[in-house]
């Protein structure tokens, strides 16, 4: 009878052991868990603390008792696996209580112990009593006991990531005062800039206080104060150190398993390690980036699920390969939804891949039915062949299934061009008649096709500067809410008439609107005279979600 033994019993762990039982009825499936709860929510622990999730029960999702029972496992909670010894492929196991210790033998082994948060050794912790991080329902019960017995006014939340973001929304629902403090310039890195500027906004518009571009350098007064390295002074009751996590590896460094760069545990296709007895998944490993093809870190629980079913069906005999995480996320923060799937324009440029942008602002469903929301897309391509490399949305509503379709296409290695003949559902309180998916299609498309020329948010102030001429084509009253510093005014719609006034301008003429929309027809007009035009990408709403320096009239 195959022994396999399980390391961590949450979202890997737990998943694996249960496939494993509906793969192999006759496994002998021992699950170490060194908390007191196996297979718990935790992607739901910041809800409870907000109490959107009422009751604790509802975030286990199974009990010891339930999950041994129902899949005939071993599991074996508050017990922390030390060492391993691949030699005699046996593991040494803690019991946390007791603090009693044994071996117990394998066949094969599967790590899923996950990732912790990251605590640098921040001069002033050690004597802070206020100062939490979130992973576990333990933490969790800290942080929530402390929200209701102390009742904190003011919350310091350090770093601008996922956990970090929604902490500070669910610290916000009860009442307190939260500052988020980023060390980058912005928050949800896995995004870009002028995107993460929409949120930006929206994190401010809500109350909550947003330091960027700055660290914390020290606790003082028992955490009650954080102090920054610009040397601002936050006064607070609370702190949630949110800065990242960082593999689990101890185990499988002690044992001399490769681990990469950043710390992930080296695994094959297969999820094998470089032990041909030990397997690893999750937040743990290392994974191949499904767009770029190298090492990455991605802790999401997705992939952890899906690796824990591929890895169960590979212990039971039937191979399976792990492709790659393509690191689909979202998150919500407050009002808007914040999506991102495969590379963003960061990785990109900082890889020297040659790639285009389009920016669009497409309405959530058909602009005549009751309650649209006009939401932020951004997809990169490749200029040439129009391979799709990732995709990003923020707004309020219809984001979630932009992003989840587009993620959908790069896994099924579709182009721009592709994305013009997608059929999706369409009713007037669902979407248009031409999707917002379909949309980006046939910009893309544009672009690629050299239909239409653009030019970013982030270099037309420059051309300006230089003497390039900017027409702004919008109405002259959406012009006087605000333009492009530079830029010159004629209407869409007298254009045509005014083509003379342009014949001794420098080229290429640069034009722009609201969203984009506008400037491209602007371009066909000016190309047909026979001028070389380019667009401002996403128009005046891109532009002006970044910069500040507005034009007002
Ligand atoms: P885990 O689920 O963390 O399980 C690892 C377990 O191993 C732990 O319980 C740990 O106690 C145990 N363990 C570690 N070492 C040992 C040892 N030596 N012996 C015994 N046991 C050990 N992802 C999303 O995609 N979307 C979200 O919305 C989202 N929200 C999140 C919110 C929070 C607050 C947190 C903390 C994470 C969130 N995640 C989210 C991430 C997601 O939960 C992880 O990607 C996923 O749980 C990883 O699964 P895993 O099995 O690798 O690790």
């Amino acid at each position: 009878m195959l022994k396999v033994v399980i390391v961590g019993g949450v979202a890997g762990g737990a998943t694996a052991a249960a496939r494993l039982r509906r793969c192999d009825e006759t496994a002998h499936i021992v699950l170490f868990e060194r908390g007191p709860y196996v297979s718990f929510a935790n992607c739901g622990l910041p809800y409870y603390v907000g109490e959107v999730i009422p009751r604790r029960d509802q975030l286990l999702l199974q009990t010891v008792d339930g999950l041994s029972h129902r899949f005939n496992l071993d599991i074996r909670n508050l017990s922390e696996v030390i060492a391993i010894d691949r030699h005699h492929q046996t593991v040494t196991v803690r019991e946390v209580q007791s603090g009693r210790s044994y071996e117990e033998s394998y066949d094969l082994l599967l790590l899923s112990p996950g990732a912790q948060p990251i605590v640098p050794p921040i001069p002033g912790l050690d004597e802070a009593k206020n100062v939490f991080t979130l992973r576990t329902i333990p933490d969790t019960d800290a942080i929530k006991g402390f929200v209701d017995q102390q009742l904190p006014k003011t919350a310091v939340v350090v770093g601008g990531g996922f956990i970090g973001l929604e902490m500070a929304e669910n610290l916000l629902r009860r009442g307190i005062q939260v500052t988020l403090v980023e060390q980058m310039n912005q928050v949800m890195t896995p995004i870009d800039y002028e995107m993460a500027t929409l949120v930006h906004k929206h994190l401010r518009e809500k109350g909550v206080r947003l330091v960027l571009e700055d660290g914390v350098q020290a606790f003082a007064k028992k955490g009650r104060q954080v102090i920054l390295r610009s040397g601002t002074v936050l006064e607070n009751d609370m702190v949630l150190l949110s800065i990242g996590v960082r593999p689990e590896n101890t185990l499988a460094i002690q044992a001399g398993l490769a681990v990469g760069k950043r710390g992930g545990i080296v695994v094959d296709d297969y999820l094998r390690t470089s032990d041909e007895h030990i397997y690893a998944i999750g937040d743990a490993i290392e994974v191949k980036d499904f767009v770029t093809g190298l090492p990455t870190q991605m802790p999401l629980a997705g992939p952890a699920n899906r690796q824990a079913r591929l890895v169960a069906d590979t212990i039971a005999g039937k191979k399976k390969r792990y492709s790659g995480t393509l690191g689909t996320a979202i998150v919500q923060v407050f009002d808007l939804t914040v999506a991102t799937t495969g590379a963003n324009e960061k990785t990109l440029r900082n890889l020297g891949w040659p790639y285009a942008v389009v920016h669009t602002h497409p309405a959530s469903h058909a602009t005549y039915y009751p309650g649209a929301q006009s939401m932020a897309l951004k997809l990169l391509f490749h200029p040439e062949t129009g391979a799709l490399y990732g995709a990003q949305g923020v707004g309020r509503e219809g984001v979630d299934k932009r992003i989840d379709v587009l993620a959908t296409a790069i896994r099924a290695g579709l182009k721009v061009f592709d994305l013009q003949d997608l059929e999706l559902t369409y009713a007037p309180p669902y979407s248009s008649a031409k999707d917002p998916v379909n949309m980006l299609g046939y910009v893309a498309s544009n672009v690629v096709e050299g239909t239409v020329q653009t030019i970013q948010w982030c270099d037309i102030d420059e051309v300006v500067a230089h003497g390039g001429l900017l027409i702004d084509v919008r109405e002259s009253e959406e012009v006087a809410r605000g333009s492009i510093p530079g830029s010159v005014n004629i209407p869409l719609g007298d254009l045509r008439q005014r083509l003379g006034e342009l014949s001794t301008e420098p080229q290429p003429v640069y034009v722009t609107c609201q969203v984009g929309l506008r400037g491209y027809l602007a371009t066909r007009i000016l190309e047909a005279a026979g001028f070389h035009a380019m667009n401002v990408d996403g128009g005046y709403t891109t532009y002006s979600s970044v910069h500040d320096k507005i034009q007002i009239h």
